[in-house]
Formats: C-alpha cells, structure tokens, sequence
C-alpha cells in the first residue's frame, strides 16, 4: 500500500469545509492532517472528531496556518478570497500543495494570489466537479461550431447565502464560450440587464443569476437562435462532487513541478 497524504482543511466549519473533512476522513490513500479557522473562532482549539459530532479525532483546529501546514502533502482550501491570498503565502513556505476552490477573486486578487504562490504546486479552479468541467469543454466546442445568429445566456442558480455572482463556473463557462467564438469575454460579457436596455447585442455573452433556498449549484449554457435552441446543462445534488474532485486535485498534485494549474489539468481533458 502506498503513502497516505496528510490533508489540511481550511475554513472548517463552512458548507464545503465540512463536506471536505468528511470525505478525506472517508477516502483511502489520504488523511486529516489538521484544520484552520480564523482566529477567535469558537471552533479554534477544539476537537474536530468532536465538533463534527463524532468521537475524538485528534485533530485540534488551530488559528495558525504556518504550523497547521508544515508536514502536509496538500491543504484543500474552500474560503474567501483575501484567506486564500494569506493561505497561498503560507502554504508556499511550507512547501504544501495548494488546491484552491474559492470564487470571487478580483484582477488584483487574482495577482495578488499569483506572487503569494510562487514556487508552490498550486490548483485552482471555480468548480471541482468532473462534470461541470466536461460542460466547459463542451461548451467551448458548441461555440466554435456555431456562429453569432446563436445568442449564448450562461444562467446559474445557488443558495440564498452565496456571496458572489455570477459564480466561479458561470464565468468558467462564459470564458470557454468566448474563446470557443476566439473572442475576450471582457469585450462581450452583458452581466446586468434591468429597464430600457435596448435590443440585445449580436455576439454579446449574457449572464443571468439566480439566488434561494438551499440550490447547491446549477449551470445552463443556451445557444438560441432563430426556430431553434441547445441548451447543455449541469445540476450538482450534492456538495460532494466538489470535494471529492479537490481531493484528487490534491493527489494529482504530489510531486508536480511548481506551478499554477487548474482541474483541466487534473482531469487530464
Ligand atoms: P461558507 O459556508 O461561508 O464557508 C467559508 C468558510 O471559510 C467559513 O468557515 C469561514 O469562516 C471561512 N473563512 C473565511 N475567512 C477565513 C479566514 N480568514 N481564515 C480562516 N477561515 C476563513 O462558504 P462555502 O459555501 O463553503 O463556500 C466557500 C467558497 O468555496 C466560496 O468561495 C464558494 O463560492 C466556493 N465553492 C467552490 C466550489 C468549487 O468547486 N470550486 C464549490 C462550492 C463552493 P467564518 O464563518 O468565520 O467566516
């Protein structure tokens, strides 16, 4: 048998750090390593066997990055944007593959993020899941075969609580659409459309949002055209597609050059 990986989690008590602590305690060839949370936490300090309402685990949530990820193989990190950027930083000292699942980063974040994880193994991608990276594969081919008489919507729905819009894949699949047309998604992206707008733009790439209740995540890429429609769809059911997609990233990443990479990478597609 080979040598298990130990897993730091950060943001432990969130949806998806909780969602990652069961599935790394649940999958071979990795363990729990350690947890963070952010100081003055109540989970700071306290047992995450127990806090999880299971039985001792050992593992003590700790405040300090740095320690928490020396020795790891990789810390899986599903938080905000500005806890990456710290993260990357300390996981780059300690020389710990850093698989990133946060969305909502800025330009600048997303620089910022580039200089706090040179020289480390990094892995980033807006959604972890197998199939929401086929769709974007998907939709880039879609969008090269088909020219500007088909108008492309990217619609997603979450949660009530989610933070950011659109999401990290939605705009995934908007890039994939636009490269798929050889075109910046920047120039052509219409994310809000409320009152007289005036005609829709040819070539334009629209976005619509959707928030309630507990959706844990759901995509539509449409291409409407005159008498006809394609739509590609992704529903994810359950948060443990994710996990466990950051949890191979984690294993993929073992030995890797430094570098940034994303799940494309992973998947090998
Ligand atoms: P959540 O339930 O709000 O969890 C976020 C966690 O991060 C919380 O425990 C929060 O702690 C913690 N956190 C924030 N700042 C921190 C800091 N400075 N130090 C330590 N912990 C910190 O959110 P979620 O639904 O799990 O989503 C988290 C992120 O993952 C979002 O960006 C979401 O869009 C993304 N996501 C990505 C994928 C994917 O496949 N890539 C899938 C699902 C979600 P506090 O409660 O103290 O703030």
């Amino acid at each position: 048998m080979g040598e298990s990986i130990g897993i730091v989690i950060t943001g432990a008590s969130g949806r998806m750090g909780q969602m990652l602590i069961k599935t790394v305690i649940e999958r071979e060839g990795v363990t729990l390593a350690g947890a963070v949370e952010r100081p003055g936490h109540d989970w700071v300090g306290k047992d995450l066997g127990v806090l999880m309402g299971g039985t001792e685990s050992g593992v003590i949530v700790s405040d300090d990055p740095t320690a928490a990820f020396a020795g790891a193989g990789a810390v899986i990190d599903f938080t905000a944007p500005a806890a990456t950027i710290s993260f990357a930083k300390a996981a780059a000292s300690t020389g710990t593959a850093h698989i990133i699942g946060t969305t909502g980063f800025t330009e600048e974040d997303l620089a910022a993020l580039k200089e706090a994880g040179a020289g480390n193994v990094t892995v980033r991608a807006g959604n972890m899941s197998l199939g929401v990276n086929l769709l974007v594969q998907l939709t880039k081919k879609v969008a090269e075969a088909l020219d500007e008489d088909y108008d492309i919507e990217v619609i997603e729905a979450h949660h009530r609580r989610k933070v950011d819009a659109p999401s990290g894949t939605a705009l995934m699949l908007g890039e994939a659409a636009a490269e798929g047309r050889g075109v910046a998604l920047k120039d052509v992206e219409d994310r809000a459309r409320d009152g007289i707008t005036g005609a829709r733009e040819r070539g334009a790439i629209g976005f619509s949002v959707i928030r309630g209740g507990d959706i844990i995540g759901e995509h539509d890429v449409m291409f409407a055209a005159d008498g006809e429609r394609i739509t590609l769809r992704h529903v994810a059911s359950d948060r443990s597609v994710f996990a466990r997609g950051a949890v191979k990233a984690a294993l993929w990443a073992q030995g890797k050059d430094a570098g940034a990479y994303d799940m494309m990478d992973v998947l090998g597609l």
